[in-house]
């Protein structure tokens, strides 16, 4: 990831949310976004035929979304066999591709891979974490000692999405070096 992608995503996750209304706190919409932007979502579902079989799987394996170029915009075709949270978080993902501009031709995601590079892949997907769990929602979590658990109950992801964003958004270890520091200030004082 390049230097500074980390601080712009964190603010370009904001501007995306206001744009359907939304603040740091609380779920976000891909579907709402995704028609907000003309974006069209198609689920595998609605597909006739043998692809539609072979994809519609719920596991691990199956392909859990895809960005497919139209011309003159994208389509983006999920897996709607799979769990909603997971599904969101597809959905963040190949949304964040579209956001950031990532040159693709069509990318296909199946569990964690997408069709495209490594530094397409990692932006992507720290973008869609910070569109999840936007750093001052982690921010106020952490504040308020919050599991994982009501991390992913309050923004309506996976477990695995809501301890990765407490942990590695930074907002657990700066409230901690906040408390240390407070922690220290009060000894000085004796
Ligand atoms: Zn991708």
């Amino acid at each position: 990831m390049r230097r500074g992608f980390k601080t712009e995503a964190k603010s370009l996750a904001m501007e995306l949310r206001e744009e359907i209304g939304l603040d740091a706190q609380g779920p976000f919409d891909p579907y709402a976004f995704a028609s907000e932007y003309g974006i069209p979502v198609v689920q595998l579902s609605s597909l006739d035929g043998p692809a539609r079989d072979h994809f519609l799987k719920a596991d691990g394996s199956a392909l859990s979304g895809a960005l497919i170029p139209t011309g003159t915009g994208v389509i983006i075709l999920e897996n709607d066999a799979q769990p909603l949270a997971r599904r969101r978080t597809t959905m963040c993902h190949e949304l964040a591709h579209v956001v950031l501009e990532h040159e693709f031709g069509v990318s296909l995601s199946d569990g964690r891979k997408c069709g495209l590079g490594g530094v397409q892949e990692a932006e992507a997907d720290w973008l869609s974490g910070e569109m999840l769990i936007p750093y001052e929602g982690a921010l106020r979590l952490a504040r308020a000692n919050a599991t994982d658990e009501l991390a992913a109950r309050d923004f309506d992801v996976s477990l695995a999405v809501a301890r990765w964003r407490m942990n590695h958004s930074g907002a657990r270890k700066v409230i901690e070096r906040t408390r240390a520091k407070w922690a220290e200030g009060r000894m000085s004082y004796r």
